[in-house]
């Protein structure tokens, strides 16, 4: 039973790369059956703000990550940070320094200087038989917790598999500020401690936070969970991923209209897979993800991959959910007596729902321009002839012509008879219904449309002969 936890610091929107580790992480929970949590880290106030806070919360809403118990805020946890930093005064594992800025500056140019790693000397380190310096006037101490002196800090990465750092590689680093405020790593290895996590699941920038973060759990008796430290996503040509790459605002992929399950399932397979399988849904995920398998390279954004996923969805959902998503962007079908045939018809080419709405206005709207390369390449001086002849076949069958069967048996034998191909017939009605020669099946746009409706569009196309002005 895993423990898992996503942990943003709410100085943005939600990042992409924030969702796909906190979807690892809910995974994970889910399907051991064990809690997912979520924590905002909200100790830097001066970076932090409530919108970027509530813009977190809207996107987990979005995409139905659901997270167990209440939202824990960092800023409010202080005084139970301060119980821990007392404790570790109290059994010797932390300790007051009084070293002013100035000293501390000295120190470091020197290391710097002797081209050293910057770190602490240990000059208030308590040690047996040392005696300290004397505590100067007025000066408020920080709080520095005794990291190991020597050996190494090791531990096993679920995805990077052993990490060892060298112990002169972590410092005697400051867990409370002189004003009394606890420290990131500090409030980090508390938290996941106290909230019981088991595993924690996070971008591997995070790697050189857990050797100090492991001196943490050390020091109060925690037990270390499991790391799983998930590389980057990159862009095409391996470098960090950039607003130009593609969205970076996970609510952005909601206004440029993507299902939430095609923004997960791209996201799992950004660094994990199984097999060539490409479509998940969240039971295929929650069947088959292991943290174990993610992937030890950095993952390549694909926004082709992304928009093809989409698709599928888009094709996949039922039409009713395809109505709830469409009022997002000021399209209600509920009531359209043709909204089945409609969606059936218009989401087979759509890759967002941008393009579904726009598809089905295409159908639903009445031409305002007609496309000239298509009335070009398509209007001849025979289409008149034709068309008419046309018309007047579909008044003959006007009752019938919702169905999409009897509209082809009509239609076919008009055009052998006629000795016409079938663009000579079909693009010139498309560019009359629809204004563009990229519209669907003409027999559809024929029986959502109706009688009444297709007859006044070609008529008024052969009365303006195909031009726009
Ligand atoms: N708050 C950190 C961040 O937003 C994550 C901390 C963690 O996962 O340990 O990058």
């Amino acid at each position: 039973m895993a423990i898992t936890r996503f942990a943003p610091s709410p100085t943005g929107y939600l990042h992409i790369g924030g969702l796909r580790t906190s979807l690892y992480s809910y995974l994970w929970a889910r399907k051991t059956g064990g809690e997912f949590k979520l924590r905002i880290e909200d100790t830097d106030t001066a970076r932090n703000n409530e919108d970027a806070m509530e813009a977190i919360i809207n996107a987990f809403d979005w995409v139905g990550l659901n997270y167990d118990g209440e939202v824990l805020y960092q800023s409010k946890r202080t005084e139970i940070y301060k119980v821990y930093i007392d404790i570790l005064l109290d059994n010797g594992n932390a300790y007051k320094c009084y070293m002013s800025r100035e000293e501390l500056d000295a120190l470091r140019a020197g290391q710097e200087a002797r081209k050293e790693n910057p770190r602490y000397d240990g000059t208030w380190r308590p040690e047996d038989g040392k005696v300290l310096p004397e505590i100067p006037q007025g000066v408020e101490p920080v709080i520095r917790i005794k990291a190991p002196t020597s050996g190494t800090i090791e531990f096993l990465d679920g995805v990077k598999g052993p990490m060892k750092f060298d112990a002169n590689q972590v410092d005697d680093f400051v867990i409370a500020r002189s004003n009394g405020m606890p420290t990131y790593n500090f409030v980090v290895a508390v938290d996941d401690a106290l909230m019981e996590m088991t595993d924690i699941i996070r971008g591997d920038d995070h790697l050189s936070n857990t050797p100090k973060q492991i001196v943490v759990y050390n020091a109060l008796g925690f037990k270390v969970p499991k790391f799983y430290h998930v590389p980057m996503i990159n862009n095409p040509s391996g470098k960090k991923l950039s607003k130009r790459d593609g969205a970076m605002d996970v609510m952005d992929y909601k206004n440029q209209g993507y299902l939430p399950e095609a923004l997960l399932n791209f996201l799992v397979r950004l660094g994990w897979s199984n097999g060539d399988q490409e479509i998940f849904s969240m039971e295929d995920m929650l069947e088959l993800f292991d943290p174990s398998n993610i992937n030890k390279s950095a993952s390549a954004y694909n926004a082709e991959k992304l928009l093809w996923l989409n698709s599928e969805y888009i094709k996949a959902v039922s039409n009713d959910r395809l109505i709830q998503e469409l009022k997002f962007f000021d399209m209600d079908l509920s009531h359209h007596p043709k909204r089945t045939e409609l969606l059936d018809l218009s989401k087979q080419r759509a890759q967002t729902l941008i393009e579904l709405k726009a598809s089905v206005n295409a159908i639903l709207e009445i031409p305002t321009s007609y496309e000239e390369s298509g009335v070009k390449k398509f209007v001849k001086e025979d289409t008149k002839a034709f068309l008419e002849k046309y018309i007047n076949l579909l008044e003959k069958n006007k009752d019938d012509l919702y169905d999409v069967a009897k509209v082809e048996e009509i239609t076919k034998p008009f055009i052998t008879e006629n000795g016409l191909k079938f663009p000579q017939l079909f693009q010139p009605i498309r560019i009359a219904l629809t204004g563009g020669t990229q519209a669907p099946s003409v027999y559809d746009i024929i029986a959502i449309l109706g009688f009444n409706e297709v007859s006044s569009r070609l008529q008024n196309a052969l009365k303006r002969n195909f031009q726009n002005t």
